[in-house]
Protein backbone atom coordinates (compact mmCIF):
# COMPACT_ATOMS: atom_id res chain seq x y z
CA UNK A 1 0.00 0.00 0.00
CA UNK A 2 1.34 3.89 -0.58
CA UNK A 3 2.39 6.03 1.79
CA UNK A 4 -0.83 7.71 3.24
CA UNK A 5 -0.32 11.68 2.67
CA UNK A 6 -0.29 12.84 6.00
CA UNK A 7 0.31 16.33 7.40
CA UNK A 8 3.05 17.21 9.54
CA UNK A 9 2.28 19.03 13.31
CA UNK A 10 3.72 22.19 11.60
CA UNK A 11 0.20 21.97 9.42
CA UNK A 12 -2.22 22.39 12.77
CA UNK A 13 -3.85 25.96 14.08
CA UNK A 14 -0.80 25.95 16.46
CA UNK A 15 0.91 29.16 17.02
CA UNK A 16 3.94 28.58 18.54
CA UNK A 17 4.78 24.47 18.34
CA UNK A 18 7.78 22.75 19.53
CA UNK A 19 8.70 19.36 19.91
CA UNK A 20 6.68 17.85 21.94
CA UNK A 21 3.65 19.05 20.84
CA UNK A 22 1.38 18.64 24.29
CA UNK A 23 -1.71 18.48 25.51
CA UNK A 24 -2.93 18.24 28.73
CA UNK A 25 -5.77 18.67 31.03
CA UNK A 26 -7.93 16.58 33.14
CA UNK A 27 -9.45 12.67 32.16
CA UNK A 28 -13.04 14.28 32.04
CA UNK A 29 -15.04 17.43 32.26
CA UNK A 30 -17.26 17.33 35.44
CA UNK A 31 -17.87 20.59 36.67
CA UNK A 32 -17.37 24.07 34.49
CA UNK A 33 -15.26 25.66 37.44
CA UNK A 34 -12.77 22.22 37.57
CA UNK A 35 -12.78 22.82 33.31
CA UNK A 36 -11.95 26.55 33.76
CA UNK A 37 -9.48 25.88 36.47
CA UNK A 38 -7.75 23.13 34.87
CA UNK A 39 -7.55 25.06 31.90
CA UNK A 40 -5.62 28.04 33.50
CA UNK A 41 -3.32 25.85 34.81
CA UNK A 42 -2.46 23.95 32.12
CA UNK A 43 -2.05 27.36 30.18
CA UNK A 44 0.41 28.67 33.09
CA UNK A 45 2.01 25.49 32.24
CA UNK A 46 2.80 26.70 28.49
CA UNK A 47 0.72 23.64 26.78
CA UNK A 48 -1.00 24.64 24.51
CA UNK A 49 -3.91 21.99 24.23
CA UNK A 50 -6.39 21.23 26.65
CA UNK A 51 -8.49 18.14 26.56
CA UNK A 52 -10.82 17.25 28.65
CA UNK A 53 -13.30 14.05 27.94
CA UNK A 54 -16.89 14.93 27.59
CA UNK A 55 -18.37 11.67 26.93
CA UNK A 56 -16.59 8.74 28.38
CA UNK A 57 -15.93 5.26 27.69
CA UNK A 58 -16.67 3.23 30.99
CA UNK A 59 -15.03 -0.44 31.61
CA UNK A 60 -17.99 -1.01 34.35
CA UNK A 61 -21.11 0.88 34.44
CA UNK A 62 -21.97 2.92 36.91
CA UNK A 63 -19.07 4.83 37.09
CA UNK A 64 -19.10 8.07 35.90
CA UNK A 65 -19.70 8.46 32.24
CA UNK A 66 -18.51 12.11 31.37
CA UNK A 67 -21.07 14.94 31.92
CA UNK A 68 -21.77 14.89 27.67
CA UNK A 69 -22.80 17.96 25.64
CA UNK A 70 -23.55 20.55 27.87
CA UNK A 71 -20.17 20.09 28.90
CA UNK A 72 -18.78 21.77 25.49
CA UNK A 73 -20.11 24.70 26.61
CA UNK A 74 -17.25 25.01 29.06
CA UNK A 75 -14.71 24.12 26.24
CA UNK A 76 -15.56 26.89 24.68
CA UNK A 77 -15.48 29.32 27.70
CA UNK A 78 -11.91 27.50 27.65
CA UNK A 79 -11.03 28.81 24.52
CA UNK A 80 -12.17 31.82 24.91
CA UNK A 81 -10.99 32.76 27.92
CA UNK A 82 -7.68 30.85 27.73
CA UNK A 83 -7.22 31.00 23.60
CA UNK A 84 -6.43 27.50 24.35
CA UNK A 85 -7.31 24.96 21.60
CA UNK A 86 -8.83 22.43 22.78
CA UNK A 87 -9.68 18.33 22.19
CA UNK A 88 -12.21 15.76 23.51
CA UNK A 89 -12.81 12.33 22.61
CA UNK A 90 -16.01 11.14 19.90
CA UNK A 91 -16.78 8.02 20.06
CA UNK A 92 -19.80 8.22 17.40
CA UNK A 93 -21.37 10.01 14.67
CA UNK A 94 -23.84 12.14 17.33
CA UNK A 95 -20.73 13.36 19.30
CA UNK A 96 -18.83 14.19 15.91
CA UNK A 97 -21.37 16.73 15.12
CA UNK A 98 -21.90 18.06 18.38
CA UNK A 99 -18.20 18.57 18.92
CA UNK A 100 -17.68 20.31 15.31
CA UNK A 101 -20.78 22.32 16.09
CA UNK A 102 -19.08 23.75 19.41
CA UNK A 103 -15.70 24.19 17.50
CA UNK A 104 -13.74 21.96 19.52
CA UNK A 105 -10.38 22.27 17.07
CA UNK A 106 -9.33 18.68 17.83
CA UNK A 107 -10.49 15.35 18.26
CA UNK A 108 -9.41 12.05 19.43
CA UNK A 109 -10.70 8.38 18.81
CA UNK A 110 -10.62 6.22 22.37
CA UNK A 111 -9.03 3.31 22.41
CA UNK A 112 -12.33 1.05 22.95
CA UNK A 113 -13.65 2.70 19.81
CA UNK A 114 -10.41 2.06 17.61
CA UNK A 115 -11.06 -1.70 17.93
CA UNK A 116 -14.76 -1.29 16.21
CA UNK A 117 -14.40 -0.65 12.69
CA UNK A 118 -18.06 0.27 12.17
CA UNK A 119 -17.63 3.09 15.05
CA UNK A 120 -14.45 4.35 13.04
CA UNK A 121 -16.32 4.14 9.84
CA UNK A 122 -19.28 6.23 11.09
CA UNK A 123 -16.77 8.71 12.96
CA UNK A 124 -15.19 8.56 9.65
CA UNK A 125 -18.08 9.36 7.22
CA UNK A 126 -19.26 12.39 9.98
CA UNK A 127 -16.06 14.02 9.54
CA UNK A 128 -16.02 14.43 5.61
CA UNK A 129 -15.37 17.10 4.74
CA UNK A 130 -14.16 19.00 7.76
CA UNK A 131 -10.11 18.61 8.04
CA UNK A 132 -9.53 19.12 11.54
CA UNK A 133 -6.73 17.22 13.33
CA UNK A 134 -7.73 14.16 14.42
CA UNK A 135 -5.22 11.00 16.73
CA UNK A 136 -5.91 7.46 16.71
CA UNK A 137 -5.50 5.95 19.74
CA UNK A 138 -3.95 2.12 19.51
CA UNK A 139 -6.92 -0.42 19.82
CA UNK A 140 -6.76 -2.00 23.55
CA UNK A 141 -5.61 -4.99 21.82
CA UNK A 142 -2.07 -5.12 20.54
CA UNK A 143 -3.19 -5.34 16.99
CA UNK A 144 -1.40 -2.90 14.42
CA UNK A 145 -3.47 -3.56 11.48
CA UNK A 146 -6.24 -2.64 13.29
CA UNK A 147 -4.78 0.73 14.40
CA UNK A 148 -3.79 1.13 10.82
CA UNK A 149 -7.25 0.60 9.63
CA UNK A 150 -8.79 3.26 11.78
CA UNK A 151 -6.23 5.43 10.23
CA UNK A 152 -6.65 4.64 6.71
CA UNK A 153 -10.62 5.15 7.03
CA UNK A 154 -10.20 8.94 8.91
CA UNK A 155 -7.64 9.36 5.35
CA UNK A 156 -9.86 7.94 2.91
CA UNK A 157 -12.67 10.80 3.69
CA UNK A 158 -9.73 13.11 3.01
CA UNK A 159 -8.76 14.14 6.84
CA UNK A 160 -4.68 14.91 6.34
CA UNK A 161 -3.90 15.80 10.20
CA UNK A 162 -3.72 12.34 11.38
CA UNK A 163 -1.68 11.56 14.61
CA UNK A 164 -1.34 8.10 16.77
CA UNK A 165 -1.35 7.95 20.29
CA UNK A 166 -0.05 5.29 21.74
CA UNK A 167 -1.41 4.45 25.41
CA UNK A 168 -1.07 0.90 25.79
CA UNK A 169 -2.25 -2.25 25.74
CA UNK A 170 -4.60 -4.40 27.82
CA UNK A 171 -3.37 -7.39 29.84
CA UNK A 172 -4.84 -9.94 31.65
CA UNK A 173 -2.62 -10.06 34.48
CA UNK A 174 -1.47 -7.01 36.28
CA UNK A 175 1.68 -5.52 35.52
CA UNK A 176 3.80 -2.72 36.53
CA UNK A 177 1.94 -0.77 33.57
CA UNK A 178 -1.90 -0.37 33.55
CA UNK A 179 -1.32 -1.07 30.19
CA UNK A 180 1.56 -3.11 28.80
CA UNK A 181 3.47 -0.53 26.41
CA UNK A 182 4.19 -3.19 23.80
CA UNK A 183 6.56 -0.10 22.37
CA UNK A 184 7.64 -2.57 19.47
CA UNK A 185 4.16 -1.85 18.34
CA UNK A 186 4.56 1.71 17.99
CA UNK A 187 7.30 1.56 16.60
CA UNK A 188 6.58 -0.74 13.96
CA UNK A 189 3.53 1.67 12.83
CA UNK A 190 6.21 4.22 12.27
CA UNK A 191 7.91 2.35 10.14
CA UNK A 192 5.41 1.09 8.34
CA UNK A 193 3.56 4.77 8.06
CA UNK A 194 6.48 7.33 8.87
CA UNK A 195 5.13 10.67 8.18
CA UNK A 196 2.35 9.72 10.96
CA UNK A 197 3.26 11.57 13.94
CA UNK A 198 2.60 9.89 17.23
CA UNK A 199 1.90 10.93 20.59
CA UNK A 200 2.50 8.72 23.83
CA UNK A 201 -0.65 9.00 26.14
CA UNK A 202 1.79 8.12 29.60
CA UNK A 203 -0.90 8.10 31.57
CA UNK A 204 -3.23 5.23 30.32
CA UNK A 205 -0.34 3.52 29.88
CA UNK A 206 1.05 3.68 33.69
CA UNK A 207 -2.11 4.60 35.24
CA UNK A 208 0.23 5.78 38.10
CA UNK A 209 1.33 9.51 38.22
CA UNK A 210 4.48 8.30 40.19
CA UNK A 211 5.39 6.61 36.93
CA UNK A 212 5.03 9.47 34.38
CA UNK A 213 8.15 10.54 34.00
CA UNK A 214 10.29 7.51 33.23
CA UNK A 215 7.59 6.73 30.52
CA UNK A 216 7.42 9.91 28.98
CA UNK A 217 11.23 10.02 28.83
CA UNK A 218 10.96 7.04 27.03
CA UNK A 219 8.75 8.14 24.49
CA UNK A 220 10.97 11.18 24.15
CA UNK A 221 14.31 9.19 23.16
CA UNK A 222 11.94 6.70 20.74
CA UNK A 223 11.50 10.32 18.98
CA UNK A 224 7.55 10.71 19.60
CA UNK A 225 6.46 14.36 18.47
CA UNK A 226 4.16 14.48 21.14
CA UNK A 227 2.04 13.89 24.38
CA UNK A 228 -0.80 13.80 26.19
CA UNK A 229 -1.00 13.68 29.95
CA UNK A 230 -3.94 14.34 31.91
CA UNK A 231 -3.85 16.65 34.95
CA UNK A 232 -6.57 17.88 37.15
CA UNK A 233 -5.41 20.52 39.86
CA UNK A 234 -7.19 18.42 42.85
CA UNK A 235 -5.59 14.91 41.36
CA UNK A 236 -7.27 12.78 44.54
CA UNK A 237 -10.62 14.00 43.93
CA UNK A 238 -10.88 13.42 39.87
CA UNK A 239 -14.23 11.62 39.19
CA UNK A 240 -12.16 9.24 36.72
CA UNK A 241 -8.57 8.21 36.66
CA UNK A 242 -7.55 9.51 39.95
CA UNK A 243 -4.45 8.13 40.59
CA UNK A 244 -2.68 8.39 37.20
CA UNK A 245 -3.27 12.67 36.83
CA UNK A 246 -1.39 15.09 38.35
CA UNK A 247 -1.71 19.10 38.98
CA UNK A 248 -0.71 21.14 36.10
CA UNK A 249 2.11 22.65 37.99
CA UNK A 250 3.52 19.27 38.40
CA UNK A 251 2.87 18.68 34.99
CA UNK A 252 4.92 21.80 34.16
CA UNK A 253 8.07 20.37 36.08
CA UNK A 254 7.57 17.20 34.55
CA UNK A 255 7.82 18.50 31.22
CA UNK A 256 10.99 21.02 32.41
CA UNK A 257 12.75 17.67 33.10
CA UNK A 258 12.30 16.05 30.01
CA UNK A 259 15.77 15.24 28.30
CA UNK A 260 15.50 16.11 24.72
CA UNK A 261 18.46 14.50 22.62
CA UNK A 262 19.72 16.08 19.79
CA UNK A 263 18.23 14.59 16.03
CA UNK A 264 20.41 16.64 14.20
CA UNK A 265 23.76 14.40 14.93
CA UNK A 266 25.01 12.81 11.68
CA UNK A 267 24.71 9.58 12.58
CA UNK A 268 21.01 10.09 13.74
CA UNK A 269 19.51 7.13 11.71
CA UNK A 270 22.11 4.98 14.38
CA UNK A 271 21.84 6.30 17.31
CA UNK A 272 17.76 6.05 16.56
CA UNK A 273 18.06 2.35 15.52
CA UNK A 274 20.10 1.43 18.58
CA UNK A 275 18.31 3.41 21.22
CA UNK A 276 14.63 1.98 19.87
CA UNK A 277 16.48 -1.92 19.84
CA UNK A 278 17.87 -1.16 23.62
CA UNK A 279 14.87 -0.51 24.64
CA UNK A 280 13.43 -3.68 23.33
CA UNK A 281 15.72 -5.28 25.05
CA UNK A 282 14.74 -3.84 28.12
CA UNK A 283 11.54 -4.19 27.66
CA UNK A 284 12.09 -7.99 27.36
CA UNK A 285 14.60 -8.32 29.99
CA UNK A 286 11.47 -6.94 32.15
CA UNK A 287 9.21 -9.07 31.11
CA UNK A 288 11.67 -12.25 31.52
CA UNK A 289 12.30 -11.00 35.08
CA UNK A 290 8.28 -11.02 35.39
CA UNK A 291 7.88 -14.41 33.99
CA UNK A 292 10.39 -15.66 36.06
CA UNK A 293 8.69 -14.31 39.44
CA UNK A 294 5.29 -15.69 37.91
CA UNK A 295 7.53 -19.14 37.75
CA UNK A 296 8.89 -19.19 41.12
CA UNK A 297 5.43 -18.43 42.89
CA UNK A 298 4.15 -21.60 41.68
CA UNK A 299 7.37 -23.28 42.54
CA UNK A 300 6.48 -21.85 46.32
CA UNK A 301 3.08 -23.46 46.02
CA UNK A 302 4.03 -26.50 45.37
CA UNK A 303 7.03 -26.28 48.52
CA UNK A 304 3.54 -25.69 50.83
CA UNK A 305 2.26 -28.62 49.28
CA UNK A 306 5.31 -30.58 49.69
CA UNK A 307 5.32 -29.64 53.87
CA UNK A 308 1.79 -30.43 53.85
CA UNK A 309 2.29 -33.91 52.41
CA UNK A 310 5.90 -34.71 53.30
CA UNK A 311 7.58 -34.88 50.35
CA UNK A 312 10.77 -34.04 49.27
CA UNK A 313 11.83 -31.17 47.85
CA UNK A 314 14.37 -32.63 45.08
CA UNK A 315 12.53 -34.97 42.84
CA UNK A 316 14.95 -36.47 40.63
CA UNK A 317 12.47 -37.76 37.80
CA UNK A 318 10.79 -34.71 38.00
CA UNK A 319 13.89 -32.55 37.17
CA UNK A 320 15.34 -34.87 34.26
CA UNK A 321 12.03 -34.41 32.58
CA UNK A 322 12.07 -30.62 32.82
CA UNK A 323 15.55 -30.84 31.62
CA UNK A 324 15.13 -32.95 28.20
CA UNK A 325 12.26 -30.65 27.65
CA UNK A 326 13.61 -27.80 27.47
CA UNK A 327 16.54 -29.32 25.34
CA UNK A 328 14.89 -30.42 22.62
CA UNK A 329 12.65 -27.04 22.80
CA UNK A 330 15.66 -25.04 23.05
CA UNK A 331 17.30 -26.69 20.73
CA UNK A 332 14.55 -25.93 18.01
CA UNK A 333 15.48 -22.21 18.99
CA UNK A 334 18.98 -22.29 17.99
CA UNK A 335 20.38 -22.48 21.66
CA UNK A 336 23.52 -24.47 22.46
CA UNK A 337 23.10 -27.47 25.02
CA UNK A 338 25.60 -26.02 28.03
CA UNK A 339 23.07 -22.10 27.50
CA UNK A 340 19.92 -24.23 28.34
CA UNK A 341 21.72 -26.80 30.68
CA UNK A 342 23.17 -23.73 32.52
CA UNK A 343 19.67 -21.56 32.50
CA UNK A 344 17.68 -24.36 33.81
CA UNK A 345 20.39 -25.28 36.69
CA UNK A 346 19.96 -21.67 37.25
CA UNK A 347 16.65 -21.55 37.81
CA UNK A 348 15.93 -24.86 39.10
CA UNK A 349 18.51 -24.38 41.87
CA UNK A 350 16.57 -20.81 42.82
CA UNK A 351 13.17 -23.15 43.27
CA UNK A 352 15.05 -25.51 45.37
CA UNK A 353 16.35 -22.53 47.52
CA UNK A 354 13.03 -21.35 48.30
CA UNK A 355 11.23 -24.00 48.73
CA UNK A 356 13.77 -25.70 51.14
CA UNK A 357 13.66 -21.97 53.18
CA UNK A 358 9.30 -22.89 52.91
CA UNK A 359 10.25 -26.91 54.11
CA UNK A 360 12.39 -25.36 57.11
CA UNK A 361 9.76 -22.08 58.45
C1 LIG B 1 -8.96 9.05 27.88
O1 LIG B 1 -8.08 9.56 27.19
O2 LIG B 1 -9.45 9.61 28.87
C2 LIG B 1 -9.42 7.69 27.57
C3 LIG B 1 -10.63 7.26 27.83
O3 LIG B 1 -8.43 6.94 27.11
P1 LIG B 1 -8.35 5.50 26.43
O4 LIG B 1 -9.25 5.52 25.24
O5 LIG B 1 -6.91 5.44 26.08
O6 LIG B 1 -8.73 4.49 27.47
MN1 LIG C 1 -8.60 8.86 31.46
Amino acid sequence: MKNLEIKDLSSWPIEHSTRPLVIGGPCSAETEEQVLEAARGIKAAGIPIFRAGIWKPRTRPNSFEGIGAKGLIWLQKVKEETGLLTATEVANARHVELALGAGVDILWIGARTTVNPFAVQEIADALRGHDIPVLVKNPINPDLELWMGAIERLHAVGLTRLAAIHRGFSTYQKQKYRNDPQWQIPIELKRRMPQLPIFCDPSHITGDRDLLAEVTQKSMDLNYEGLIIESHCKPEEAWSDAKQQLTPMALKELLSNLVLRDHDSSNELVDNTLGELRHLIDDFDEKLLELLANRMQIAKTIGHYKKENNITVLQNKRWGAIVEKSMINGQKKGFSEQFITNLFKAIHQESINQQEEIMNS
